[in-house]
């Protein structure tokens, strides 16, 4: 509500910064032109103005000349840091702020003061230690982050309505805290109160007012052109409105404000009424309140003591002056560059060299949504020739990217994620040239880093080879910058060079990804996960995770879920659990390989070999050697337990170690490679299909004929007739190995992919026969079985690390090692996908014994997206 307010308010002041300013100047003359008012002393404080009779003494010149120095100081540094945002527009606008502040704060001071200068002269430096740039140029930063006029307003609203509320609570939590000195009956220190006082209330004043007023006019007036660009934003500035939203202030505090403000009002309303009562005026007679009251008449005094003064305070003020703009011009411009990185994205980095074009997005006001990496990143090279995308990408490029309806004026842009970005030259800065030497030197030094480094000097490196590609995640400061790096230096190399513009990579947990899942990282590839079941397996019920984008596959699946539910569930049994590792090994001949064969079967061999592969995990235990032959080469095929893992660096590792030890008994074995294909991983192959590999698994169903009947739309003889003919009978002709099923690859697939299984062993995993018979006193029911010997899956190692993978695992309750025994996590998911299995055989069976598998796929699967529609595809899809 209250936010509301401010919004409308912000939104006001932004649209009319002509009345707002001329209101706000002329209210502030019509302040200083009030004589009646200027004659009063009632309004240095809440109390009567102190009247002072005493001489100046030194020590209050001294403090004087102090709070001068701090709040010369205290400016400086606010400028100081504000500059090294690098925005001419920041600085100008927060000078602007504190100009006009100040010029309030002086009108009030000399109208409260009967128009003494002198007073004045006490006051600003008060003025100037109290004023806080931070707000203002928070609120300048939401405008400069706009791309329009129009947005300019939006955002200054915005911004209003975040900053408003604290602003104004913090003003009044100020006012009161401050107003409390005001009371003392201390006259000094009442003084400064009151001035503190004044300058809380004209910053505030002002910042509500004249300043954002003069913001949205400022910008309108700097604008290149009427429709063309905005010359002020710096891409960094748009996460402006992300940050300041997440950086709400904590409701906590904001309550404790509140309670402490009321607190202190009721402590003022006590004490004025109070002061209202006879004999409770006091005569103040402190030294400042003297010479305000006096203004001129002590200046023999005054200016022996004030030339000291006025010479210190002159002298640093010149001095920081000197410093701030000749020796800190060069500084402030050539390590712009170099700052950015801890006040940006590393994707917002980049220098602009005069000439160099960078592309950032024009119409996305949300910055958390903004893909100005991906888009800057793609039109951003090392090479400026690179910059400019070819003629033919350009135009494809626009063809792709120009939304519907979307005005060209903006130049090149890009759909993606339901926002549209285009693309437009920034405005370019001058960074000086360092050589990759210098660049080094930064890198590896500890107190720098990479961070301090520009992106194009990081690309220097990499095409130089002083980083190596590979390792850009674990050099830079943080992952997501490496790959946006590399993303940057790889898009101008593509045909298209906006390909990537819709691959996301932001806010993505890439620690969890290096030197375990990828390499050479651009993004990821989100995949849409849909949901099947109630799965009711052995009495329990399971929602499986499908992450899949054939269409109907999800639905489907979920039907046989449905008819399973309807049937009483499914029940299931691990058959076995050994995962297999095949290396190949070379003799000096057949003879001599026929040897070492016997010896591996023999008790001794495998014990020998057991003791050394059994040491390599705590989880892997050797279980069998299946040794072959053909020549002089043997093919050992290891089988272990693997607990949860899937198990295959597992296996590899225990192989490797037990291939050592066979050397060592006989010295004349060559390893040729620790896989000779006789495992068989990822490959088709009939060894897995006859001997197993990973989990064994077997799952039956009796689905009673009125559910055949009414959910599935078929019935029983005909789908074993079906089944017969396609999955046994059909297989066979075609020489199938272990395919002796619909479609279990589709279910296999879906749940690996969501589970952060190894995608690739859905080749062996899908091995499956799906038997149908008729069932019950009339024959009526359907039997129906799934059995699948190797399914090669676990529970922990691989992409089981990451996140999302890990979500879809405890859907199913199976994530990470399980608690009682270990394996039973990852046996549990084989029952899974085994049970999931057959919900989809049955549901696709049924579909097909009734003829609606093209009708449902060309209703759920067909992309209209692609396909000017014609005729034909539009009764396809209607029929
Ligand atoms: P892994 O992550 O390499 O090994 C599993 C790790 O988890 C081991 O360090 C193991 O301890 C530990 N662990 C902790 N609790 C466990 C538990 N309850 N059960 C089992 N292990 C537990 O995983 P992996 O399954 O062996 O290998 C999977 C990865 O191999 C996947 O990324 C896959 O894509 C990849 N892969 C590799 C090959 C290859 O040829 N090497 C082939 C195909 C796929 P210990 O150290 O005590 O064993």
């Amino acid at each position: 509500m209250l936010a509301h307010l401010f919004r409308l308010h912000g939104l006001l002041v932004a649209s009319h910064p002509w009345e707002v300013i001329v209101g706000t100047l002329v209210l502030t003359v019509c302040l200083m032109s009030m004589n009646s008012l200027a004659a009063s002393n009632q309004m240095c404080s809440w109390n009567e103005c102190p009247k002072v009779e005493e001489k100046i003494h030194s020590s209050d010149i001294i403090i004087l000349t102090i709070t001068r120095c701090m709040a010369i100081v205290y400016i400086y540094f606010q400028f100081k840091n504000l500059r090294q945002l690098g925005s001419k527009y920041i600085l100008g606008i927060a000078g602007l702020f504190t100009v006009f502040s100040s010029f309030v704060f002086s009108t009030v001071v000399i109208h409260f003061f009967g128009k003494e200068l002198t007073g004045l002269n006490e006051a600003l430096p008060f003025f100037l230690l109290l004023i806080d740039l931070s707000k203002a140029c928070a609120l300048a930063k939401f405008a400069l982050s706009s791309n329009s006029q129009e947005e300019v307003r939006e955002n200054i609203s915005q911004g209003m309505a975040i900053l408003g509320p604290t602003f104004t609570l913090d003003a009044l939590v100020e006012c009161l805290v401050i107003g409390i000195g005001t009371m003392s009956g201390v006259p000094q220190l009442e003084i400064m109160c009151c001035f503190g006082c004044m300058s809380v209330l004209a910053n505030y004043f002002v910042f509500m007012t004249f300043f954002p007023a003069c913001v949205s006019l400022v910008l309108e007036l700097s604008r290149e052109n009427r429709e063309g660009r905005p010359i002020w934003q710096l891409s960094h500035f748009a996460r402006v409105l992300a940050e300041e939203e997440d950086n709400k202030p904590n409701p906590v505090t904001q309550r404790v404000k509140i309670i402490m403000s009321l607190g202190l009002a009721l402590v003022h309303a006590h004490t004025r009424l109070a002061a209202e009562n006879p004999g409770q005026n006091r005569t103040v007679d402190g030294p400042i309140a003297k010479r305000l009251e006096a203004g001129g008449t002590m200046l023999p005094l005054k200016l022996s003591s004030m030339d000291l003064e006025q010479v210190i305070t002159l002298g640093l003020a010149l001095l920081l002056a000197v410093k701030y703009v000749f020796f800190e011009q060069t500084e402030t411009e050539s390590s712009l560059s170099l700052k950015s990185p801890i006040i940006s994205s590393p994707q917002t980095q980049r220098p602009r060299g005069t000439g160099e074009c960078c592309w950032k997005e024009l119409s996305a006001p949300k910055p958390q949504k903004i893909m100005n990496g991906t888009i800057a990143t793609n039109y951003t090279s090392s090479a400026a020739s690179d910059l400019k995308p070819s003629p033919e990408a350009d135009t494809a490029f626009r063809e792709k990217a120009e939304p519907p309806g979307a005005s060209v004026d903006n130049g090149p842009s890009v759909s993606c994620f339901g926002e549209s970005f285009a693309l437009t030259p920034c405005v370019p800065q001058s960074p000086e040239a360092r050589t990759l030497e210098e660049c080094m030197a930064i890198l590896s030094d500890p107190q720098r880093g990479a961070s301090f480094l520009s992106d194009k000097e990081v690309m220097n490196l990499v095409t130089s080879r002083n980083i190596l590609n590979y390792k850009l995640e674990t050099v830079l400061e943080t992952p997501e910058r490496g790959v946006a790096i590399r993303r940057e230096m790889l898009s101008p190399k593509l045909p298209v060079h906006s390909a990537l513009a819709c691959l996301p990579y932001k806010d993505y947990d890439y620690s969890k990804v290096m030197g375990t899942c990828c390499e050479n990282v651009i993004g990821y590839m989100p995949v849409p996960v849909g949901v099947a079941g109630p799965l009711l397996l052995d009495e329990k019920q399971f929602y499986v995770p499908m992450a899949t984008t054939e269409g109907c596959l999800v639905a489907s699946t979920n039907r046989g879920c449905r008819a399973l539910s309807l049937s009483g569930g499914c029940r299931s049994r691990i058959l076995a659990d050994g995962m297999t590792r095949g290396p190949v090994v070379r003799l000096p001949s057949a003879c001599r390989a026929a040897e070492v064969k016997v010896w591996l079967e023999t008790v001794d061999g495998f014990n020998a070999i057991k003791e050394v592969f059994d040491r390599t995990s705590r989880f892997a235990r050797l279980e069998k050697l299946f040794v072959g032959l053909a020549g002089r080469n043997l093919y050992i095929r290891f089988q272990s337990q693997t607990g949860d893992a899937m198990g295959m660096n597992m296996l590899s590792k225990g192989t490797e170690q037990a291939l050592h030890r066979l050397q060592q008994q006989y010295s004349d074995v060559q390893v040729l490679a620790v896989s000779g294909n006789y495992c068989t991983d990822k490959k088709s192959s009939a060894v897995n299909w006859i001997m197993g590999r990973g989990k064994a698994a077997v799952c039956e169903a009796t689905i009673p004929a009125s559910v055949v009947r009414e959910l599935l739309k078929s019935n029983t003889a005909a789908l074993v007739e079906l089944n017969i003919n396609k999955n046994l009978v059909g297989s066979a002709m075609a020489g199938s190995i272990g395919g002796f099923n619909a479609h279990a690859a589709n279910i296999v697939a879906a749940i690996y992919i969501a589970c952060g299984q190894d995608p690739a062993q859905t080749v062996g995993s899908s091995n499956c026969i799906t038997q149908m018979e008729p069932a019950g006193p009339e024959g009526e029911d359907l039997y129906i079985s799934c059995t699948m010997p190797s399914l090669e899956l676990g529970t922990v190692g691989g992409g089981t690390n990451l996140p999302p993978q890990q979500a879809c695992l405890q859907m199913l309750g199976v994530q990470g090692t399980s608690s009682n025994q270990p394996g039973e996590n990852a046996r549990q998911l084989a029952r899974v996908v085994c049970g999931t299995v057959l919900a989809g055989e049955l549901s696709l069976m049924a579909a097909l014994a009734a003829g609606h598998l093209v009708k449902s796929h060309m209703t759920h699967n067909r992309s209209k997206a692609n396909l000017p529609e014609t005729p034909s595809s539009k009764s396809e899809t209607a029929a």
